[in-house]
């Protein structure tokens, strides 16, 4: 049978980076395979699903390019079959109606404690022959009482529970609505999921799912449990962490492929290989080779992967995810150069595409102020002459192009008997409102005359005023 994986998120919030991680294991597994991928949204806790969670999921899995073969479907619009399916058991008594009041339970429970047993589901209900008036049952899942589960996880190795420490689920609540656990196990089957592959804190649902799998008569897909991630400190990653939602990570100007090969590695390894292409991923990508650890989110090194990308990644293509930042903060980038040659020329200073733009914006819009420490240090009294040289000899400059501007700069230098920085370096705050930018000429010749000429003007005032 080919290979079926799915990625199953409630859509309670944002896609998180741990979710985002088993999402692509399970998709590199599939590609990997020529199998097929599924996105199922469990959306049966309907007080805590949102429109806007599962909005912002398909965005993030759309940014990351993880297309899915099939879906998405939607756990709401199934509850029919959900339905179909506990009456069957009921029918064949492998479910029963369960009466118990939370009083009930809750004494029970407490009872438990109080003998120090492990509190579950005593089984009260399971021989009840007449119905309790006033009171809508629940329907439990008969569990076997005796023998054990056993299952390789293929990347825990084998999994063994013994079923008295199972007590019967309930499958369904008293409003008649499926239950969690259920839902799943009746999607994999219906869906003929190959490979469950999913976060470690799911471990414990999965011998309860075998069970049910067993008397729905229903073939066992494999399961590979992938383990945590942590926080810096060792807890759970988390908001307090830092940014966690995959979005978030778009928002702050990281490249699609960095978060990608960080998260494949972030868990998974191939010798010592650092940077993966999607392709060497996909091909290269073993459950097996999964750790069984927790793994520990280190900002620093998709920062370093970020940049990695920026620097090597294709300019076209990272223009056009550099022109969703300009987008997204309404910069018209009609009036300056075209992106593709503002990535080639400080694609080796930007680690992210948030200081590319920042960067860049120079290029398209007039800044409002100087950069106050580049003023006092660049704008001193002597820079007036600097400037208005440079003003006079740019403007009889004929062919605006950076190997005929650097030789005005050097010039210059030589001409006033300046350092090349004592030049260049007031250029730069003039034309860029701060002391840093790419190289000179490339600068200058991206920005055009008109916008070179105009903002010199403008320096050459501003010092003019400030020295009055
Ligand atoms: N919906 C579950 C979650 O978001 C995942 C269930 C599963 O993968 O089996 O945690």
């Amino acid at each position: 049978m080919s290979v079926k994986t799915r990625f199953a998120p409630s859509p309670t919030g944002y896609l998180h980076v741990g979710g985002a991680r088993t999402a692509l294991y399970s998709w590199l597994y599939a590609k990997k395979t020529n199998g097929r991928f599924v996105l199922r949204i469990e959306d049966t806790d309907r007080e805590r699903s949102t429109q806007e969670s599962i909005d912002v999921i398909m965005q993030g899995m759309s940014w990351l390019g993880l297309d899915f073969d099939e879906g998405p479907f939607y756990q709401t619009q199934r509850f029919e079959r959900y339905g179909e399916l506990i009456q069957s058991l009921l029918d064949q008594d492998k479910a029963y109606y369960c009466y118990c009041s939370r009083d009930e339970l809750d004494a029970l429970r407490k009872q438990q404690m109080e003998q120090k047993i492990k509190p579950r589901y005593d089984g009260r209900c399971r021989h009840r022959q007449q119905p309790r008036e006033g009171i809508d049952p629940v329907v439990r899942f008969r569990n076997p009482e005796h023998g054990e589960v056993v299952f390789e996880d293929l990347i825990r190795g084998t999994i063994a529970v013994s079923n008295q420490e199972l007590d019967d689920l309930i499958i369904a609540r008293s409003d008649g609505t499926p239950t969690y656990n259920f839902t799943v196990v009746v999607d994999d089957m219906d869906m003929n999921i190959t490979h469950v592959i999913r976060g470690d804190d799911h471990i414990n649902n999965t011998p309860r799912q075998i069970n049910i799998l067993r008397a729905l008569g229903a073939e066992l897909p494999n399961y590979a449990h992938v383990p945590m991630i942590l926080g810096s400190d060792g807890a759970r990653l988390s908001k307090r962490h830092g940014a966690v939602s995959v979005l978030q990570y778009r928002e702050q100007g990281y490249l699609p492929k960095a978060l990608l090969n960080y998260l494949v590695r972030l868990g998974w390894s191939h010798g010592d290989q650092e940077v993966f292409s999607i392709e060497e991923m996909t091909e290269l990508f073993e459950l097996s080779n999964v750790n069984r650890a927790a793994s520990t989110f280190n900002s620093e090194k998709l920062l370093w992967l970020n940049h990695h990308y920026i620097k090597h990644d294709d300019p076209e293509q990272l223009a056009n995810q550099l022109f969703w930042h300009f987008q997204k903060n309404e910069v018209d980038i009609e009036s300056g150069p075209p992106l593709v040659d503002v990535v080639k020329v400080l694609r080796e200073r930007s680690k992210t595409l948030v200081e590319m733009m920042e960067m860049s914006l120079f290029f398209y819009a007039d800044f409002e102020s100087y950069d106050e420490k580049a003023v006092k240090k660049q704008f001193k009294p002597e820079a007036l002459e600097v400037l208005q040289a440079l003003l006079e000899q740019f403007s009889a400059v004929e062919a605006w192009e950076g190997e005929s501007l650097h030789h005005v700069v050097t010039g210059l230098a030589e001409s006033m008997q300046k350092k090349m920085g004592e030049i260049a370096q007031p250029l730069r705050v003039a034309i860029a409102g701060r002391a840093v930018s790419p190289p000179i000429d490339a600068t200058l010749e991206l920005l055009g005359r008109q916008k070179t000429l105009q903002r010199l003007e403008r320096a050459i005032k501003f010092i003019e005023q400030k020295n009055l």
